[in-house]
């Protein structure tokens, strides 16, 4: 922490102690070059970073949106509202701990598509086209390709027990 008075890069902690509701840490500071004390105080970033769009624009993430984005793309499929919330939260959590101040949607997307595919390849499928931006229509029959692959196989293996 640099010190404000005389600007040197080292300053030493002489108290700690917790502050406010227990959610901020308030710290004696002293500076080793001119001695002058000052007081700073932490708290967790708890806000969450900003979006980046494509366009460079920058726009707040809402909770309320990325759960309807969720649930446009899950439409009419059989998922229970709590796997909906359930992923909502593991994508906050990403969010959160990647502590960054600003994240590229694409990022964002790319999270949730994670979580749809675990959730139902169709909403993946119609959240991914939109989101992706398949190259050609090859690139998006080859993904709907290869998930129809692997649900067969699940199925083979169903029969076969
Ligand atoms: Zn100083």
């Amino acid at each position: 922490m640099q010190c404000p008075f005389c600007q040197a890069q080292d300053t030493k902690v002489i108290d700690s102690r917790l502050a406010g509701e227990g959610d901020q840490v308030r710290r004696r500071r002293e500076c080793v070059v001119c001695l002058e004390r000052f007081t700073t105080y932490e708290t967790v970033e708890l806000s969450l970073p900003r979006l980046v769009k494509r366009d460079g624009s920058c726009v707040q993430f809402l909770e309320e949106k990325l759960r309807a984005g969720i649930l446009r793309a899950l439409e009419k499929r059989p998922v229970r509202t709590e796997q909906v919330d359930a992923a909502v939260n593991r994508v906050i959590y990403r969010l959160r701990a990647a502590g960054e101040r600003e994240i590229e949607t694409q990022v964002l997307g790319e999270w949730v598509m994670t979580e749809l595919k675990a959730l139902d390849e169709v909403a993946y499928v119609r959240f991914a086209s939109v989101y992706r931006r398949f190259q050609d229509v090859n690139e998006f029959r080859e993904e709907i390709a290869r998930l129809r692959n692997t649900r067969f196989e699940i199925e083979d293996n169903a029969k076969t027990k």
